[in-house]
């Protein structure tokens, strides 16, 4: 057997498989210097500053993409080696204008490797051009005077962002950057995720506002407070306010990278209309009040409705935007010291379904995977999930899969644009994703490509399913989802010969009247592909706000209380009646619609909504707000004045996530901290803090002084999932979930050791139309949903230059349609349903197919919720946000 070692300086090392001389060298501890390598991309070879002697006779090669073979001789330094690099480097140098980098042991990349290989700052050769400086993105800037054309920016964007924005023109020395086929970064493709920033070794890419910045005070690891992928940020902090905030290099959630949100829209931290004293309304006015009379004169009057109106009266949202700790102690407030399971939270409004379909077929109701099957798996299902533009960093992670050859399926009746990267896309008409996903399962069954091993030894169901499929016709399916049947066919090949598959799903599945039916229907082509409970494969719901998973995951839920634990099950009561002093009602509450709907009525009186804008956010917006202005209390924990903080008798004033302390459970059930970057305005406070100040002053004697206090807590309630959990463990990745045990690692991947319910359930399941559908008058089916730059109803992303990147709200029609509509691109127009009407700007494309309109919610003055539906699924309850039978027509100039 042939020796399979090398030597690097004085040290003889093993040969690692596919290790370039660089990472061995590393490896050894050898500091070679480079340039236009970085260890996250994949290496240029452009540069040379990296070379090193291979063998005796002193062969030079480049250290950064050579492998290390056996018997090499390699000598990283040597008088001849320094000498070469000096060369190299100045020649860089040179071609800049004078004292365009000077040496520097804490400046930019080259400036550091200038101060290490001795390189002065002014060098014969250079030009002296000035070039114009591209000011034109809100927060990226680029200096062509200090591009040295290493093309790290391009491998950024190319293997993290997966954007190809960037690329070189000319020759020689005329060489040059290029933003594909635009001049300047605003007009260029850049989804402004910052990785060029972040890679770019002389500063050329910038962030705009850090020009001349001096370094930071501090820097905190946070979790970002926006969508549920949860990327861990490091902030740094300057003057006490966010200066910059980056993606941290060791986080397993991120690796680094962020989204446009992440990273940039961190300014309405210190906008000037932030709430900062409690209001309290007096007939038409509101007067500020300090918070010791805001606190009594709120547990007072909770007290007051619960005794005159009984405590079902009463009922609370808790927030997924708030912290784990928040989010637990506001469900026991109402469940204990009011008395009711009136508790609900917005997963009710978007993954309410989802949870439901899981629970039911798999035992829990959550991912069973995580973000890092993601490139460990053959297929990608992706099915109504717009992920690069709702969850950029995972669908930027999607993206990369797909470039390195996984199968990537997309079901979306949009053309999104991870649909430019599928093997087959297929475009169902809203609402009809059960018989699509019928068709797939039937023809996996009937062609024999199921794993049966899985589905005879970890599933039930499958002889009454295998007939119900058998009963189906491939052309009804045809005629009811508008796919064609070789697409279908083509679908299920692709998955049965890369199974297991990774489904990742989204909102265009869940907020359906069928939505709980269209995650089982997801769920059986899982089981039946053999799919969940492996690494690299298995149910990967996006979940859309920060924490919304841990929300749920505390009680914010009117029939399961913390850790999905039943409301009646004995062992459970007695565990809360030790903890709390006191258990629950057995019966559930209401759900947030249900709610909302007596509220209208006259039975619910008073409503606490932590973080949640439902005025805006909710669907049938008229009733919505009627049924707020009927309540003789509505208290609103908020950072802004929002649209449904309008209608409240009490605003307290919260902190920002960066503002806090506490913890964010993500999509893939990882408890992540959260920590206190900067402080919140005088006069706003954490929400956990002031639960536990109003439950006191109800008589409650909550002794938690800090959120770990909390968690605690939690940990104790609900043992099964959270058992081992504590703050002291969540240093730096946090825990998945279930994590039962103090030394128990947590669970990336559910159900690996069967299905927590015993068996994986099988279901047959009828398609039932949604009573919206096309008719006289509402030709158009209308899906709404999100951009990039903005979230949810926009009360963080508006108040940031994430504005001038979009400025309004847009409604997509087919090209087709707006001809024969006279509809222009970015002409207002009307859009009209039975339950309301709004008007915004058209984006006339082929994103949506001919007769679908698509209609973004980010801005109170579309409120384009006054459009949507009442109808909801009947198990979840969730909303159907995702068909709304509508009419458009274009407005004269002006009436625009
Ligand atoms: Fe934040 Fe989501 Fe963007 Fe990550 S992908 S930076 S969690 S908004």
């Amino acid at each position: 057997m042939t020796d399979q070692t090398a030597t690097i300086g004085d040290k003889k090392i093993s040969i690692h498989p596919g290790e370039t001389i660089l990472q061995a060298s590393r490896r050894a501890g050898f500091d070679i210097p480079t340039l236009c390598y970085h260890a996250d991309l994949s290496p240029e070879g452009g540069c040379r500053v990296c070379l090193v002697e291979t063998d005796a006779r002193g062969r030079i090669q480049a250290a950064c993409h050579t492998p290390l073979q056996p018997g090499m001789e390699i000598q990283t330094s040597s008088p001849r080696l320094e000498s070469l690099r000096r060369n190299i480097l100045t020649l860089y140098v040179s071609a800049h204008p004078p004292n365009t980098f000077r040496p520097s042991s804490v400046g930019t990349e080259i400036e550091r490797l200038m101060h290490r290989l001795g390189i002065p700052a002014y060098a014969p050769g250079h030009t002296g051009k000035s070039v114009p400086v591209d000011e034109s993105h809100p927060y990226l800037r680029f200096q062509r005077s200090l591009c040295i054309n290493c093309r790290r920016c391009l491998h950024a964007c190319e293997e993290i962002q997966g954007q190809f924005v960037y690329g070189l023109e000319g020759r020689g020395s005329s060489t040059h950057l290029i933003f594909g086929p635009s001049e300047r970064f605003a007009d260029s493709p850049c989804v402004s995720c910052g990785s060029c920033v972040d890679h770019c070794p002389t500063g050329a890419i910038s962030d705009i506002d850090r020009i001349g910045a001096h370094a930071p005070d501090a820097v905190v690891q946070s979790t970002c407070g926006y969508c549920g992928v949860g990327c861990q940020l490091d902030v740094e902090v300057s003057d006490s306010r966010i200066a910059r905030i980056r993606g941290t290099s060791e986080a397993e959630v991120n690796h680094g990278h962020l989204c446009v949100k992440g990273r940039y829209a961190h300014a309405f931290h210190h906008s000037g209309d932030r709430l900062t004293a409690p209001l309290l309304r007096t007939g038409d006015s509101w007067r500020e009040v300090a918070w010791p009379e805001a606190i009594s004169w709120l547990s007072r009057r909770l007290l007051e409705l619960r005794d005159r109106f009984g405590p079902d009266s009463l009922g609370v949202f808790t927030s997924s935007r708030s912290t784990n700790e928040a989010a637990y102690l506001l469900q026991k407030l109402f469940r204990t010291r009011i008395g009711t399971n009136n508790v609900d939270c917005c997963a009710r409004v978007c993954h309410s379904s989802t949870a439901l379909a899981l629970q039911t077929v798999t035992g829990t109701g959550a991912a069973t995977a995580s973000y890092a099957d993601i490139p460990l798996t053959g297929v990608i299902v992706l099915a109504g999930a717009n992920a690069t533009e709702a969850h950029p960093v995972v669908g930027a992670r999607i993206k990369q899969a797909a470039l390195s050859g996984s199968a990537l399926i997309v079901i979306d009746p949009r053309r999104i644009e991870l649909a430019e990267f599928a093997s087959v896309h297929l475009r169902p008409r809203p609402g009809t994703n059960v018989p699509l996903f019928n068709a797939i399962a039937k023809v996996l069954v009937e062609s024999g490509q199921i794993d049966e091993a899985y589905v005879e030894s970890r599933t039930e169901g499958f002889a009454e399913l295998s007939n119900f499929l058998g009963a189906l016709s491939l052309a009804q399916i045809e005629k009811i989802t508008g796919v064609d049947r070789k697409e279908i066919t083509a679908a299920a090949a692709l998955l049965a010969k890369n199974r297991p598959a990774l489904f990742v799903s989204g909102l265009g599945l869940s907020e359906l009247t069928q939505g709980t039916a269209s995650v089982m229907a997801l769920c059986n082509l899982g089981m039946l592909t053999g799919s969940i409970g492996k690494p690299g494969a298995g149910m990967l719901p996006l979940r859309g706000q920060n924490n919304v998973q841990g929300n749920a995951d505390m009680g914010g839920m009117p029939n399961q209380v913390t850790g999905y634990q039943s409301l009646t099950d004995p062992d459970v009561r007695a565990r809360l009646e030790q903890i709390w002093g006191i258990a629950p009602p057995r019966e559930a509450g209401l759900t947030i619609s249900e709610m909302i709907d007596a509220a209208a009525k006259g039975k619910i009186k008073a409503l606490w909504m932590q973080g949640e804008d439902v005025a805006q956010s909710d669907p049938n917006q008229t009733h919505v707000i009627e049924a707020l202005k009927t309540l003789e209390l509505l208290v609103v924990q908020e950072m802004f004045m929002s649209e449904t903080a309008r209608f409240a008798h009490l605003v307290l004033p919260a902190a920002g996530s960066l503002e806090q302390e506490g913890t964010f459970t993500n999509g893939e059930r990882r408890i992540q901290l959260v920590r206190s970057a900067v402080q919140a305005p005088a006069g706003a406070r954490a929400d956990w803090e002031v639960i536990r100040d109003v439950a006191n002053a109800m008589g409650a004697q909550w002794t938690h002084e800090t959120p770990s206090d909390v968690m605690d807590e939690i940990a104790w309630v609900a043992p099964k999932l959270f058992g081992g959990v504590s703050y002291a463990r969540l240093k730096p990745n946090g825990l998945q979930w279930p994590c039962p045990t103090a030394d128990h690692p947590g669970t990336a991947t559910v159900h690996a050791q069967g299905f927590l319910r015993g068996k994986g359930k099988l279901v047959a399941l009828e398609y039932v139309p949604s009573p919206e559908h096309t008719q006289d008058g509402y030709p158009f089916l209308l899906i709404t949903g999100r951009a990039l730059e903005h979230y949810n109803v926009g009360t963080m992303t508006r108040r940031t230059p994430n504005r001038s990147l979009l400025p309004a709200d847009f409604v997509e029609i087919h090209r087709d349609d707006a001809a024969r509509l006279n509809i222009m691109d970015g002409q207002t127009v009307q859009i009209q349903s039975q339950w309301g009407s709004t008007r915004a700007p058209a984006r006339v494309s082929e994103r949506v197919s001919p007769g679908t309109l698509f209609l973004t919610f980010h801005f109170p003055e579309t409120h384009t919720n006054v459009l949507t539906s009442p109808y909801v699924d009947p198990q979840s309850k969730c909303p159907e946000y995702k068909v709304t039978a509508v009419a458009i027509s274009p407005l004269p100039e002006e009436a625009a």
